[in-house]
């Protein structure tokens, strides 16, 4: 019902049905929110009597009326979408009070402290969500807010708790006043007027900014809406016996299982989270509140076991009775994600395609991520440089220049500056600032507070409620352990620990790479590598997709191989050239006057090349290793510099003048669309010659001394014609006969074409009569489908995503209907010509989980991406194959 009723509607709905103590209330499905927003903000016919009847409804239930002045019922009316969206949207709590019915409460109650302060809370938010009365432009707080501080300044009040009934009385008023000044209307005194005011903001804050930042962020569509849940109201504020707090039913930051969580006594909603007093740690309810706490107990393992996933609750306390307020699948950082997933299958309470179902392929990356090496804190630490620890609320490290504003965040990381934001507390309209930065760090607030649940989501660093901290957000300073730090200085933060570093801190490769190369030595198995290991094997037994990696170095291959990887999908060879003495080398054979001189230099260049390839055979052993041969223009490897220039010029014996003239000569318009890929080898068949010979011998060589059995797979790139192919396919050949012949050995090899422009894909069936293998160049095939060049589209990809013209990137994430559209052809039509044909993709969309399950549709065999996407792609693999119905196993 989750669509209908949004996520808190339903779930509270649930709770009651398993007869949880949840306060009586009724929900306003999204369709409503759909319809307001379709007719410009009226309601449809008979929503009122309905609403009417609901309200019946909870006041016999609770046996109080709503505006009645002697008993009167409070309820609270709250946003909630189909998928949690923390804080984006609006609640008012509180409703129904007005300067006759807080008496009655009081009266009834007792209790007249309490009914003043659910009052003024309800004026702040009403005033706030409904009649949208804000920080102005410059100032750092509502003018409630203030009025509140001003207040607790002159009563020497620490906490909000410390006002009496009196303060709050004068507060009241002081607040009803603001309203006045603000909107020029008094204050709305009739709770129906209150209620249906109410309504429409929540239903209006699905398209407030922030919202419609944060659905931009995590692609919600637009017209999902939100619901309203209109909750009767129970109180955490009627003093020491009441309460509120949110909990977790294991540790969303690390996964581990144990009862997590914060509450606060005397004290309503919001305030756990909102930083404004610092909660308490959930294991302390034991005493505060026994007899709450052992349901809450009960409570929390019913719900885990009925949804068979970790749950955020909300709950609320009044007076020692416990009321359940919400409950949803709790948000959790990549390692939690993992740790829980597969102890639940070891418990026993879901099945392993449920947990490689539940884990976002991506969020994997942050298992890779590095972190801090241990030695360089403690040297930190004995240098005097970790300044404070606050909470550990998202793990990893992270190094930046601080930003005191979500504003600077984002303007400084455009700029290509790392970023850490330092705030006080966070708040919703932080997102894109929080988004922006490498890490968050704030003074204020709990495990569970805006900064912590949000960063987690995001998969940032975090280290929140640093106390010690002194922000001053005016004069953008930040005081801690004696020592001020400005806007631009650097600092580290140890998400894992809640260390804040001064300045920068080596890193080294997370706990899940140091054991995947073997170097994690002594000590006890990091719990998450041993839950990462178990996911990844149980991938591997579900994908039917191989997943390869684009790698041109030893040392790549073998980080790729201890990732799962189980071949190279893509190796460079012009990643080769730029190393070491190479360079020169390759400069000479580019910059030769005539087929002589280029074959003198390709001849420095053999002994190199082969020297390379034997490196990367030797990691690879008998998996399949793909070799392109040389792609892109070749003026990418001359120097442009003046004292380059002179320098090549030297070492070439010619003057520099002839260079410069050789060089600029060598100068394309487009050279992306220029003279590359195979044109070169048309061009220049010797460098074909020479590459395919240096791969062959090597392979030969690698296979005598080791006994392996190298497979190469060569790769002809930029191939628009079968001709070229048939060309190039004719030297590569020959090379190959006469090293096997040199060599009195024969190495079976593959020989094959990337598919990366839409004539090649439309004219497969004859490319596939010479090709063996085709490989999707997605890259380049995206480019020239659409005719974008990848290096200027950062100047209108982001519009065209705003005015959802794209719905995705289209070189993030494979573009189905048209790029896919080639692909599917150039399946078809090269299969139908040659059945052996073999295919694969090696764009970086190879890496991406949504591209992933496209090419296990289109029956590729294989996907390649980088190597620390290679993880990512075994997950995404196994879960193409287990959302495929037809391979249902
Ligand atoms: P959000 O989605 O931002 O968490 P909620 O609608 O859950 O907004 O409400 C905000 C806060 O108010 C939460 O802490 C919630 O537990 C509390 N709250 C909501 N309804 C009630 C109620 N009827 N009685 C007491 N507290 C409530
Ligand atoms: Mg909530
Ligand atoms: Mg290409």
């Amino acid at each position: 019902m989750k669509d209908l009723l949004g996520g808190k509607g339903a779930n509270l709905a649930e709770m009651c049905k398993l007869g949880l103590p949840v306060p009586p209330g009724f929900t306003l499905s999204t369709e409503v929110c759909n319809w307001v927003r379709d007719h410009g903000g009226r309601y449809p016919r008979g929503l009122r009597t309905e609403v009417k009847k609901a309200l019946e409804r909870v006041e016999g239930d609770m046996g109080r009326r709503f505006g009645n002045a002697r008993n009167p019922l409070l309820v609270s009316v709250r946003s909630g979408a189909r998928v949690s969206m923390p804080g984006m949207m609006d609640t008012v709590l509180n409703l129904g009070l007005n300067d006759r019915t807080v008496e009655g409460l009081a009266k009834r109650s007792g209790n007249g402290r309490f009914a003043w302060d659910a009052y003024r809370r309800f004026v702040q938010m009403y005033g706030d969500v409904v009649l949208g009365i804000k920080a102005r432009k410059g100032e750092h707080s509502s003018p409630f807010a203030r009025a509140l501080d001003d207040l607790k300044r002159k009563r020497a009040a620490t906490e909000d708790t410390d006002l009496d009934e009196k303060d709050l009385r004068q507060l009241v008023k002081t607040f009803k006043g603001i309203v006045l000044r603000r909107t020029g209307t008094p204050f709305p005194e009739n709770p129906n007027d209150q209620l249906w005011g109410a309504i429409g903001a929540v239903f209006g804050s699905w398209d407030n900014e922030r919202a419609i930042a944060y659905r931009r962020m995590e692609s919600i569509p637009d017209d999902w809406g939100t619901a309203v849940s209109v909750v009767a109201m129970v109180y955490g504020n009627m003093g020491a016996t009441s309460g509120t707090g949110v909990a977790f039913t294991r540790d969303p930051a690390t996964g581990e299982r144990r009862f997590y969580g914060e509450y606060l006594m005397n004290a309503q909603g919001e305030d756990v989270v909102a930083g404004i007093r610092t909660p308490q740690p959930i294991a302390k309810l034991a005493r505060s509140s026994p007899q709450a706490w052992r349901e809450l107990q009960a409570v929390q393992s019913m719900l885990e076991r009925h949804y068979r996933d970790m749950q955020d609750l909300e709950f609320t306390i009044e007076d020692g009775r416990l009321f359940m307020l919400q409950c949803r699948a709790g948000k959790r950082t990549g390692f939690a994600a993992v740790r829980i997933a597969v102890e639940m299958v070891k418990e026993r309470l879901i099945t392993r395609e449920e947990a490689l179902l539940r884990i976002d392929p991506a969020s994997l990356d942050q298992l890779l991520q590095p972190v801090f090496d241990p030695a360089a804190i403690q040297k930190a630490r004995s240098a005097g440089r970790v300044l404070t620890r606050g909470l550990n609320a998202g793990p990893g490290a992270a190094t930046g220049m601080i930003a005191f504003t979500p504003e600077r965040a984002v303007a400084q990381t455009a700029a290509g500056k790392a970023v850490i934001l330092v705030r006080i507390e966070t708040s919703p309209e932080d997102i894109s600032g929080m988004q922006a930065s490498m890490g968050i760090l704030t003074a204020r607030g709990g495990m569970t507070s805006h900064a912590a649940l949000v960063a987690r989501q995001m998969g940032k660093v975090c280290v929140a409620g640093a106390g010690e901290l002194e922000i001053d957000h005016e004069r953008r300073r930040m005081t801690v352990a004696g020592r001020t730090y400005k806007e631009g200085d650097w600092i580290s933060l140890d998400g894992t620990s809640g260390d804040v570093i001064e300045g920068k801190v080596p890193t080294r490769p997370s706990p899940v790479i140091r054991e995947l190369l073997g170097r994690r030595g002594k000590g006890r198995a990091d719990p998450v590598a041993d839950a990462y290991h178990s996911l990844m094997r149980w991938s591997d037994s579900f994908r039917r997709l191989k997943v390869r990696t684009n790698a041109d170095q030893p040392d790549q291959c073998r980080t790729a191989l201890a990732l799962g990887a189980e071949g190279i999908g893509l190796c460079r060879t012009e990643h080769m050239f730029f190393e070491g003495s190479k360079i020169d080398a390759v400069r000479e054979m580019i910059l030769a006057e005539d087929t002589a001189g280029r074959e003198a230099a390709l001849r420095k260049l053999l002994p190199l090349q082969r020297k390379d390839f034997e490196g990367i055979f030797r990691v690879m052993g008998s998996r399949p290793v793909t070799v392109r041969t040389l792609d892109p223009p070749l003026h990418e490897f001359l120097p442009q510099a003046e004292k380059d220039v002179r320098a090549l010029a030297r070492s070439m014996g010619i003057p520099t003048a002839r260079l410069r003239r050789k060089i600029s000569a060598l100068h394309e318009l487009n050279p992306m669309l220029g003279h590359r890929g195979c044109r070169l080898g048309m061009s220049f068949p010797e460098i074909t010659r020479t590459q395919a010979r240096a791969l062959f011998e090597a392979a030969c060589t690698v296979a005598r001394k080791t006994g392996k059995k190298p497979r190469p797979e060569i790769m002809i790139p930029l191939v628009a014609t079968a001709k070229e192919l048939e060309l190039q396919a004719a030297e590569v050949r020959s090379s190959a006969d006469e090293v096997f012949r040199r060599r009195g050995m024969k190495i079976p090899y593959l020989l094959g074409t990337m598919i990366e422009l839409p004539r090649a894909a439309l004219t497969a069936a004859e490319i596939a009569r010479t090709a063996e293998f085709f490989s999707f160049g997605t890259n380049d095939l995206t480019q020239t489908a659409y005719g974008i060049s990848r290096d200027d589209a950062g100047r209108f990809i982001p519009l065209y995503l705003d005015k959802g013209i794209f719905p995705r990137d289209p070189f993030a994430g494979l573009d189905e209907e048209g790029v896919g559209r080639l692909m599917e052809i150039a399946c078809a039509e090269g299969r139908a010509s040659n059945p052996a044909l073999k295919i694969g993709i090696c764009g970086e969309h190879g890496g991406d989980p949504a591209s992933v399950d496209y090419c296990h549709r289109l029956g590729l065999a294989y996907v390649s991406c980088s190597p620390y996407r290679v993880p990512i792609a075994r997950l995404a693999a196994a879960q193409a194959a287990l959302r495929s119905p037809m391979e249902k196993n």
